[in-house]
């Protein structure tokens, strides 16, 4: 027979390991169940499943009679062991009602304090303590949570009633109230639940219970619950536990107390107890701010200069307890914990503890700091932290004591902070930062085109577009905060100014942007440096001797392979050349090549590019000396690239000597329907050869030359985009080969190197077999290979994807995180069926999703060799390499 209720304290052992399990009680009903099994002091109690939960909700009605059975028979143990009866008017037993699902999650039921008070037992309460001023407290208290969570009241009735009373008494602090004040406060309240509700207060205790765990399961439906998990990716299908436990009362005067405490400081990880208490307070009253809440130990209160006594030294054999506790708890967690503990009249409660939160940087520090203790091994240290929090560390980030005042929020676009003078276009970005001025790039959303002013900028922020959209991708790229999708943003770029929400800004006004947040703040906020030595330099050593992938990064300038390799990049996965092409001085000699009536037109005009090109992989070659470059061949539609305004189109045909009427004509000519499967990536190469063969060129002659100078060789894979057939791929290999031959033959000296190819098209997947017979290697293009294979437009979907995530239709954004189940089919397909034809075939991942550690996991499951991500991701990407080696 199964269990609906668990109980636990008061001596109790369960063999049932489902006593203990998170997804049966719940993340706070296992924890204490755990602290109880090991001999610290739980108040006694019990746990409702959450299977009951689950059950509860898709059926709906009553609880059925075996639960409440269990229910009846769980609550005598508590009276057993408290020695106290549920409902006794002389001498009460009192019982907290609390949630608890398996991840702690804020947005569930509150808990209700107190639960078994009523007018006649809070006159025994008041009787067997002795102590009529906290009977009355905690019965006011009682009704205000009761009728707030369960009966659905505004709590402002009662604070606002409370309020009142206060200032009529002529009191200032709840502290001030008596016993009698207290009294009239519980009349009053009675007066608004009747007066709200048509009935009274419920009276019956069972009644009161079965209110608060009907009114927990409920909460697990509720709208905020809803938006946290969806935030949170928690399944809407776990539900959550119902802990019901003996009240112990910090309340009950000078020698009692309550506070929430951390075994290490979660802020900086030092080891040091970190928490806060009040005397004479319960429940939330530490957390709620009606009074400020005092230091746990003396070292802490001394640090910051505060006067009111810490336990430690206010109650020293308490907190001597307690700290024992603590150590106990890390022995047995070998965790930092996160504490909640009453003291009544002298003797410690443990009412909670579960793994704390913390920053990054703590994170880290307790990491290292504990394989040093001896309290964990490299191996768990390097799984205890999340890489994703890692970018916290990588980036300036803002001062978390300075204030700010928020005008917009946008989507966390690229994380880090930046503070500078708004401009609205890429050029101005661009003059402005050669002055030496800060600036913030607003647009309504980025382009290829602004690739140069967003370099020039500290930062992004975009009215328009996604996660994945260009301004995000390139920017997580570059390593620039950008925040995009800024609801309420609109720009007026004939006045030069814009509006955010309610306040109108123009161009050169000063605001900084969280893009680890989405916060667009105005004015500036300080910044603090990041810091990538001790701890975080101790960890990644650790992360790169267990993992097997390689990680490499996604780069294109000189500048970001030197960023890459300081955070220890092993070679470029993806070098996109099409970047190079928008640069000022090239855009000329770009254009002419695409409106170029011939190939001799196009060739005079690739002419002029070669050195250019040959000079970008020079440098690149240069800075990644001995390492492997994966450099991929024009990719995007040439119409990218050309001129839009009519007076670009006259520049340019003074420039290069043809009508504007003819120019705009074959620019016509280029336009297209559905560009994102048209005239690209291998289709250029295969109607122009003379373009890739002129790419081809460049990439030979740059290594050779590094060669000579370095005696270094690089050895470059040069990567064809788009090819569907074994045949395209075929052709143009012929053309990288020729190229390398000729250029082989005028340098009078022979490199390695690879050609290979993305695999980014559905069918390139499938026929990956004959590919491989071809190609030498493979980088799975996962961005257009999501796009391809579920026929979603990685540029328009923005617009509903947040639709399908909400509706679960995907559990994540795909282009953030990797469709496994579908478009990891075709990877783990083409994977096998490349190595296949060629067992040694080089296999990687070069989209987005080479720096999102889910993806990651996958890659290493599917057994590529590398993954490749933006420089700022390369950290992240080898310790989740790492864990997914270990995992
Ligand atoms: P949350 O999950 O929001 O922390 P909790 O259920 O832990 O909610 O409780 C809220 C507050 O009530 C905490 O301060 C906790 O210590 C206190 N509390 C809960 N149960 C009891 C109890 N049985 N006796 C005394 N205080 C309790
Ligand atoms: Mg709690
Ligand atoms: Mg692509």
């Amino acid at each position: 027979m199964t269990s609906y209720v668990f109980t636990f304290g008061g001596g109790v052992t369960h063999a049932d390991p489902r006593a203990k399990d998170k997804t049966v009680v719940g993340g706070k009903g296992a924890n204490l169940a755990e602290m109880a099994g090991i001999g610290l002091p739980v108040p006694p109690g019990f746990t409702i499943t959450t299977e009951e939960c689950v059950r509860y909700l898709a059926e709906g009605g009553d609880f059925s009679d075996s639960l409440k059975a269990e229910v009846a028979e769980a609550l005598a143990h508590i009276e057993r062991s408290v020695g106290k009866q549920f409902g006794d008017p002389a001498d009460p037993l009192l019982v907290s009602v609390r949630s608890g699902a398996r991840v702690s999650m804020p947005g569930m039921m509150d808990t209700v304090l107190n639960l078994g008070l009523n007018d006649q037992t809070v006159q025994g309460l008041a009787a067997s303590s002795g102590d009529a001023r906290f009977a009355w407290d905690s019965y006011r208290r009682f009704i205000h949570m009761y009728s707030d969570v369960v009966l659905g009241l505004d709590h402002h009735l009662f604070e606002d009633a409370l309020e009142i009373a206060k200032e009529d008494a002529g009191y200032y602090a709840d502290v001030e109230m008596q016993a009698e004040d207290w009294q009239k406060i519980v009349k009053e309240y009675e007066g608004i639940v009747q007066d709200k509700l048509g009935r009274p207060f419920p009276q019956d205790p069972q009644e009161q219970l079965w209110g608060a765990i009907r009114a927990v399961f409920d909460s697990w439906d509720s709208d905020r619950a809803k938006v946290y998990r969806r935030l949170n990716d928690i399944p809407g299908d776990w539900g959550t536990a119902v802990n019901v436990q003996a009240m112990v009362f910090g309340n009950m005067g000078e020698t009692s107390a309550t506070g929430v405490a951390f075994t290490r400081d979660p802020a900086t990880g030092e080891k040091a107890y970190y928490g806060e208490w009040l005397i004479n307070a319960q429940g939330e009253d530490v957390v709620a701010g009606i009074r400020t809440p005092q230091y746990l130990t003396k070292y802490s209160r001394e640090r910051a200069g505060a006067k009111p006594l810490s336990m430690e030294e206010a109650m020293p054999e308490a907190y001597a307890e307690l700290a024992a506790v603590f150590e106990l708890l890390e022995q047995h967690y070998r965790e930092m914990q996160d504490i909640e503990f009453t003291v009544e009249r002298g003797k410690l409660w443990m009412l909670q503890t579960r793994t704390g939160k913390r920053t990054a940087k703590a994170a880290l520090k307790m990491a290292v700091d504990m394989v040093g203790e001896g309290l964990i091994d490299e191996k768990t240290a390097i799984l205890r932290v999340d890489p994703m929090a890692l970018d916290q560390l990588l980036h300036p980030t803002l001062d978390p004591d300075a204030p700010r005042d928020i005008l917009a929020k946008g989507l966390p676009a690229s994380p880090g902070a930046a503070s500078g003078a708004i401009v609205l276009d890429a050029d101005t970005a661009q003059s402005h930062a050669e002055r030496g001025e800060a600036v913030i790039l607003v647009r309504v959303e980025t382009s290829p085109e602004d690739i140069h002013g967003m370099h020039a900028a500290k930062g992004i922020l975009t009215a328009r577009g996604g996660m994945t959209s260009h301004a995000a991708v390139v920017a997580r790229g570059m390593g620039r905060p950008c925040v995009s999708g800024a609801a309420g943003l609109s720009i007026d770029m004939a006045n030069r100014t814009l509006r955010i929400g309610n306040r109108e800004l123009k161009e050169g006004d000063i605001i900084t942007l969280d893009g680890t947040t989405g916060d667009v703040m105005a004015g500036e906020v300080r910044t603090i440096e990041p810091e990538l030595v001790g701890d975080f330099g101790v960890l990644m050593d650790w992360a790169d001797r267990h993992r097997r992938m390689k990680v490499r990064t996604n780069a294109e300038t000189p500048a970001d392979c030197r960023t890459a390799r300081q955070f220890g990049a092993e070679g470029i996965g993806l070098c996109r050349t099409e970047h190079m092409f928008f640069d000022d001085k090239r855009i000329a000699a770009v254009r002419q090549m695409i409106l170029a009536e011939d190939e001799a037109g196009r060739r005079a005009a690739l002419a002029k590019l070669l050195p250019e090109q040959r000079a970008d992989f020079h440098a690149i070659f240069a800075v990644m000396a001995g390492l492997p470059v994966t450099i991929r061949l024009l990719d995007p539609p040439l119409h990218e690239f050309l001129p839009h305004s009519d007076a670009e189109f006259a520049e340019l045909s003074d420039m290069i000597g043809i009508g504007v009427d003819t120019l705009k004509r074959r620019a016509g000519e280029l336009y297209e329907f559905n560009p994102m499967l048209g005239h690209r990536g291998c289709r250029l190469g295969i109607t122009f050869p003379e373009i890739y063969e002129m790419q081809a060129r460049a990439i030979f002659e740059a290594a050779c030359d590094v060669a000579a100078a370095s005696g270094e060789a690089p050895v470059p894979e040069v990567m064809i985009p788009l090819v569907a057939t074994r045949r395209e791929l075929e052709i143009l290999k012929g053309v990288v080969d020729r190229a390398a031959q000729a250029v082989f033959a005028e340098k009078g000296r022979t490199l390695h190197y690879h050609v290979g190819t993305m695999i980014e098209l559905p069918r390139a997947a499938l026929m990956a077999g004959e590919i491989a017979e071809v190609g030498e290697f493979f980088s799975f293009g996962t961005n257009d290979l999501t796009q391809t294979t579920l026929g979603l437009s990685r540029d328009d979907s923005a617009k509903f994807l947040n639709a399908y995530v909400e509706q679960g239709i995907f559990a994540r954004d795909p282009f953030v995180s990797l469709d496994v189940d579908g478009v990891g089919q075709l990877v783990s397909l083409a994977a096998e069926r490349g190595r296949t034809t060629r067992p040694d075939i080089k296999l990687g991942i070069c989209g987005e999703h080479g720096g999102d550690p889910a993806s990651i996991a996958f890659c290493e499951k599917v057994g590529l060799d590398y993954v490749s991500a933006s420089p700022f991701r390369v950290p992240i990407a080898r310790l989740a390499a790492a864990q997914a080696a270990l995992r």
